[in-house]
C-alpha cells in the first residue's frame, strides 16, 4: 500500500484552508485593506475557541502572549494579531455560513482518500446519510435578522434551527457530518421555514456528492412525505424513512387489507444479545401508495419487531418506508439501516450538545450571520475531532489512554497555557513522548 503523506489530515493544514477560505470571502466594507487579514484572524480564533472546547481560550492565550510575548494562537492557530473578541464577533457576522462549506469539502477529500470512509459503507458501497432537525438558539430578548419569530403568550420568542447532515452506520460509534442547512426567513415572506424546505434545499446542493456515495437518505416520520421522497428520488438516490401509522392512514390501510388476506411475507429470526435470546420478526411489503389518490408514489413498507423470548415483552418496534426493494434479505439490511437513525441523535446531537461541543450556548449572536457561522464553526471542530479520532494513530492512543474526553481536552488546555507549541502536531508528539508512544505509521 502507497504511504500517503500528502493525503495524511494535519491539524496545521486545516488552520491554514480556514484561512485560505477567508481570503477569499467577499469583503463587505470596501477601503479596509486589512481586511481580509483581519477576517483570517478572526475566522482562526473563533475556531480555536470550538477546537478547545473553551470560551474562555482566546483569554487564556492573550494573557499568555502579554506574559511571553507570544501564544498558541499565532503558532498553533496561525493567527497573525489577536483580535479582540468583540471585534472577532462584528467580522463574522458579516460573513454568510456558506463560505464555509469548503471547509467541510476539505475534510471529506481527506478523509475519502484513507481507507476510513469504507467500514461505513453497507449494502454494496452506500452511505447511510441521516438529516434531522435541531434547535440550537432561543431566546425572548436576543434576536438578529436571521431568527424564527414565533408570537407566544409572552411575547415574541426568538430561535435558530437547522438540519443536520451526518453519516452515521449500524456499528460505528462516530458520525461524520455534511455541511449543515440552516432554517432561515424566507426572503419576501412571512412564511417560517421549515425542515422539508431546508432538507429539500440541502438535496439539491449535495446532490452530485451524494450520487458519487450511493447515499441513501435516513430521516424520521417527517421526512416521509411524498414531496421529499419525489425529490429524493429525481436525484437518483435511495430513502429510508419512518413511516407511522399516524401518519401514513392511506398506505396502513393497505397493509391492514393485505394483513387480512394472510399475505404480508414475514422473516423469524433468533437473535442472543449476551442476556437473553430475543425474536426478530421483520415484515415487509413492495409497492403501496404513500399517499391518498392517483399520484400516491409507489414505496416499500417494512417493520421490524423485536420481542424477549421468554417474556413475550415487546423491546423495540418500528416501520419504514424505502424505495429500495424488499425480499426476505434486503428487508433486514433495510431496517437496520434505517435503525442507524438513532446513532444521528446520540452520537451527533447529544455529543453536540452535552459533551463539550455546547452547540445551545449562545457564543455571541451578531445582527445578521453570526449564530450561523459560530454554529458551523463549532460543528467542524466536532467534524476535524472526529477525522482525527479516525485517521490518527498518536491521537487515538492520547484519547484512549486518558480515558473520558474531558479529561483530552482539559489536558490539552492545560498544557497550552503553560507553554506555547509551534503546532498542534508538536502538541501531539509532546504527548505521544509522554505516554511513550511508538512513532505514528506515516
Ligand atoms: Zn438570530
Amino acid at each position: 500500500m502507497g504511504r500517503k503523506m500528502g493525503k495524511k489530515v494535519r491539524v496545521s493544514q486545516f488552520i491554514q484552508k480556514l484561512g485560505e477560505m477567508a481570503q477569499a470571502m467577499p469583503d463587505n466594507r470596501a477601503g479596509h485593506h486589512n481586511q481580509r487579514y483581519e477576517l483570517q484572524d478572526a475566522v482562526r480564533g473563533a475556531f480555536s475557541v470550538f477546537c478547545m472546547q473553551s470560551e474562555s481560550f482566546l483569554a487564556h492565550q492573550r494573557a499568555l502572549l502579554q506574559q511571553k510575548g507570544r501564544s498558541n494562537l499565532e503558532s498553533v492557530f496561525q493567527m497573525e494579531s489577536v483580535p479582540s473578541d468583540t471585534h472577532i464577533r462584528n467580522l463574522l457576522d458579516g460573513v454568510h455560513v456558506g463560505h464555509f462549506e469548503a471547509a467541510y469539502d476539505w475534510l471529506w477529500q481527506r478523509l475519502l482518500a484513507t481507507d476510513k470512509v469504507a467500514p461505513f459503507r453497507l449494502m454494496g458501497r452506500r452511505l447511510l446519510v441521516g438529516v434531522d432537525g435541531i434547535q440550537y438558539f432561543s431566546s425572548a430578548k436576543i434576536h438578529c435578522e436571521q431568527c424564527s419569530r414565533q408570537e407566544t403568550d409572552g411575547g415574541v420568542r426568538y430561535s435558530h434551527r437547522v438540519l443536520t447532515a451526518l453519516v452515521v452506520h449500524p456499528e460505528q460509534s462516530e458520525v461524520l457530518p455534511l455541511a449543515p442547512e440552516f432554517l432561515l426567513p424566507q426572503d419576501g415572506t412571512d412564511k417560517q421555514d421549515s425542515e422539508l424546505a431546508a432538507a429539500k434545499r440541502w438535496l439539491l446542493r449535495h446532490g452530485s456528492w451524494l450520487r458519487e456515495q450511493s447515499a441513501v437518505i435516513l430521516g424520521d416520520d417527517l421526512f416521509s412525505h411524498q414531496p421529499f421522497c419525489e425529490v429524493v428520488l429525481a436525484a437518483e438516490l435511495a430513502f429510508i424513512l419512518v413511516c407511522k401509522p399516524s401518519s401514513h392512514e392511506t398506505l396502513y390501510s393497505w397493509v391492514s387489507a393485505i394483513e387480512r388476506g394472510g399475505k404480508v411475507p414475514e422473516v423469524n429470526r433468533r437473535v442472543w444479545n449476551g442476556r437473553h435470546g430475543e425474536i426478530w420478526r421483520y415484515r415487509y411489503l413492495n409497492e403501496l401508495p404513500l399517499r391518498a389518490g392517483d399520484d400516491g408514489l409507489c414505496v416499500n413498507w417494512c417493520e421490524l419487531t423485536i420481542t424477549h423470548e421468554k417474556s413475550g415483552e415487546q423491546l423495540y418496534h418500528n416501520s419504514f418506508v424505502t424505495n429500495l426493494p424488499l425480499n426476505n434479505q434486503t428487508v433486514q439490511d433495510v431496517t437496520h439501516a434505517g435503525r442507524a437513525r438513532w446513532k444521528h441523535e446520540n452520537e451527533g446531537h447529544n455529543v453536540l450538545t452535552t459533551r463539550g461541543y455546547h452547540i445551545k450556548h449562545n457564543f455571541g449572536h451578531g445582527q445578521i450571520h453570526l449564530s450561523t457561522v459560530l454554529f458551523s464553526l463549532n460543528l467542524l471542530a466536532f467534524f476535524l475531532h472526529t477525522v482525527l479520532q479516525l485517521v490518527d494513530t498518536h491521537y487515538q492512543q492520547i484519547r484512549a489512554a486518558l480515558g473520558a474526553r474531558r479529561t483530552f481536552f482539559e489536558d490539552i488546555r492545560s498544557l497550552m497555557r503553560w507553554q506555547v507549541f509551534a503546532s498542534w502536531e508538536a502538541l501531539i508528539q509532546f504527548m505521544a513522548d509522554g505516554l511513550g508512544l511508538a512513532p505514528a505509521p506515516d
